[in-house]
């Protein structure tokens, strides 16, 4: 397996899209994510692209136009057997090939390359400004499965509900996770509506039953997703030294919660309809290649914690397994939209740096059992969230206050607050990767605006 940095990650690289050697810009010439987007009015047209600066090249276009051929890995004749190149074929080519996409891209956008820049024609049909597309899914996902990977998370959480015994025995052996529903993922910026359900009793109300109706409790969950590449037979497990290649590359999910409906409805077979409503995914992946820069150890367990059974533990992926990726979410309620008020950041933080299980680790104990993943799966990391309060990745925790303790509402700009969402409201999570002696790189918007049940 190459973990390598190569010229494509030379921060002195610059692009003829002049839009991309911003500073600022998520997209520069040393990231190259990919994404799904429809061109135009026709919502049935989706193609796959590439995005760098403020713009959006489609990969058939580039095919089409002979730019990508003899890529290493894949045979010119397998590139014609595909009418579009589609994201789901991408993953599951081999990693190679997927090396040699990303090292012909930088080569076509680089600054004196002028196959692309000085061909009008070609830019016309393939060319799009981001903000003239309507983004998809970045990948056709047909499973889904969360974690709970967060050991500040699960431990939080656990305090809220039992007290003297917040992390259960299982935590700390089995990566712990539960089979989410792919129909209900929506991309980026779709409005998503207030779920209606069954929810518990009110708490202290001696004799009083459940009822249905708009959730009260409706929460986001920062989480980071990974894209699955290639794909195991039934019955055969990748094993954890070979689970990093699996990894094609990372993008940002928000599992909305029903917290009421999850409370009422988690025991004892775990989520279900306060979860399945709606996930929403980033526009784009940042393909593993161009996280290299930014790989870092597994988090360190603390002394006398037990070492994970052998077949979830790999020295290589201890050494490179982590990510380092900054995490933020903004809100921005209705009044604030309309008094033109930008969205306040509500949290920032590293923590993901803190997982307890890397994603290898995830998907060595998904295929385990003989389960198969396949070329296109979504697993997503589970809230992320660090040991501070400002670094937690939901309401339900970061309007907790203690045991026992009223709930503190976050104070918003124009004198509102929110323990938990209200319609209009929209969440937005960023992220991005920066360390010294290379280009920063970003992964674009997650956003989703409640509306009424
Ligand atoms: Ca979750």
């Amino acid at each position: 397996m190459a973990n390598a940095i190569d010229h494509t990650h030379d921060p002195a690289l610059r692009s003829w899209v002049e839009s991309a050697n911003d500073a600022a810009t998520d997209f520069p010439i040393q990231n190259l994510p990919l994404c799904r987007y429809s061109p135009g009015d026709d919502p049935n047209l989706v193609l796959t692209g590439v995005l760098i600066g403020d713009r959006v090249f489609d990969l058939s276009g580039l095919r089409d136009a002979r730019l990508l051929d003899d890529l290493p890995g894949i045979s010119n004749q397998e590139q014609e057997d595909w009418v579009w190149w589609d994201f789901s074929w991408i993953v599951s080519c081999p990693a190679a090939a997927r090396r040699a996409l990303r090292a012909r891209l930088s080569e076509l956008f680089r600054e004196d390359n002028r196959s692309l820049r000085d061909n009008p024609h070609l830019l016309n049909a393939a060319m799009r400004y981001q903000r003239d597309v309507t983004f998809a899914a970045p990948t056709a996902i047909a499973n889904y499965t969360d974690f709970y990977a967060s050991i500040h998370h699960a431990s939080t959480v656990g305090a809220m509900f039992r007290p003297d015994n917040a992390l259960l025995p299982n935590y700390k052996h089995v990566p712990i996770g539960y089979h989410g529903r792919a129909s209900s993922i929506v991309p980026t910026g779709t409005a998503v509506k207030r779920p209606k359900g069954q929810q518990s009793p009110p708490d202290g109300e001696v004799g009083a039953g459940p009822t249905f109706g708009p959730c009260k409790l409706l929460d986001y969950e920062l989480e980071v997703g990974c894209i699955i590449a290639g794909d195991n037979a039934i019955g055969e497990p990748t094993p954890i030294s070979h689970a990093q290649d699996r990894i094609a590359g990372l993008c940002l999910v928000n599992d909305w919660s029903a917290r009421d409906v999850q409370k009422w409805e988690y025991q004892p077979l775990g989520p279900f309809l306060a979860k399945n409503f709606a996930t929403t995914v980033s526009s784009c992946v940042v393909t593993r290649e161009a996280l290299e820069p930014f790989r870092i150890p597994a988090y360190a367990r603390p002394q006398g914690d037990p070492r994970p059974l052998p077949y979830l533990f790999d020295e290589a992926d201890q050494a490179s397994g982590g990510f380092d990726i900054t995490l933020e979410v903004l809100l921005q309620t209705a009044s604030m939209a309309k008094a033109g008020t930008a969205p306040m950041t509500i949290s920032r933080s590293n923590a993901f740096r803190d997982m307890y299980w890397t994603f290898a680790q995830m998907i060595a104990h998904h295929t385990s059992n003989g389960c198969n993943l396949a070329a296109g799966d979504l697993i997503a990391s589970g809230t992320v969230s660090g040991l501070e309060p400002a670094s937690r990745g939901c309401l339900l925790e970061l309007t907790w206050d203690g045991p026992g303790k009223p709930r503190k509402p976050l104070q918003l700009p124009g004198g509102e607050t929110r323990t938990f969402l209200a319609d209009g409201d929209t969440v937005i999570f960023r992220a991005w990767c920066e360390r010294p002696g290379f280009r920063r790189i970003g992964f674009g918007e997650c956003r989703g605006t409640i509306v009424g049940a």
